[in-house]
């Protein structure tokens, strides 16, 4: 079951780091550390030396506990201006900002939903295919980092899931 709680404190803790477009390096750490924490294979590729940006777009695999088709899932990490100093305010079941930034939902709520995914997978023992997350950065300024995307250590510029949402 999703633990609400759990989601919402995941979804303040994404928003309250700065992480407009090119500046993404400090919430991709935080993101990463915690997808390796669960177990997962992480890589930071080389996307952000091609378009000026901090860092690259990160992308993560658990191997798959069963033979189900590997399944891909996408999100992205920077958000638009003013997306600095994000004050995340709970009121009535809802969050806002605080009114002096963009509240930053587009689209951490998608990374929180991911993260709170792959823990109820794993607390609850469920089967799964081999899951590989990809979070791009530069969404907003044009689909800088998927342009630029290459998943692979060297020349292994592939996926092997054939699914994906995005
Ligand atoms: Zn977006």
């Amino acid at each position: 079951m999703v633990n609400k709680e759990r989601l919402a404190e995941t979804f303040k803790f994404l928003v309250e780091i700065d992480s407009v477009s090119k500046e993404e390096s400090t919430i991709s750490g935080e993101i990463k550390k915690i997808l390796e924490s669960m177990g997962a294979e992480t890589y930071v590729d080389s996307a952000g030396d091609k378009i000026g940006g901090n860092t690259g777009n990160l992308i993560a695999r658990f191997k798959g506990k069963t033979l189900a088709p590997p399944l891909l899932l996408n999100a992205h990490m920077d958000t638009v201006e003013p997306g600095k100093g994000v004050t995340a305010v709970f009121s009535d079941g809802v969050f806002t900002s605080d009114g002096t930034t963009i509240l930053g939902a587009d689209d951490k709520s998608a990374i929180a939903i991911l993260l709170e995914t792959m823990t109820i997978l794993q607390e609850n023992d469920l089967p799964f295919g081999q899951i590989e997350i990809v979070l791009t950065v530069c969404e907003e300024i044009g689909l800088l980092g998927a342009k630029h995307l290459c998943p692979g250590k060297r020349d292994k510029c592939h996926f092997t899931g054939k699914q994906g949402y995005c």
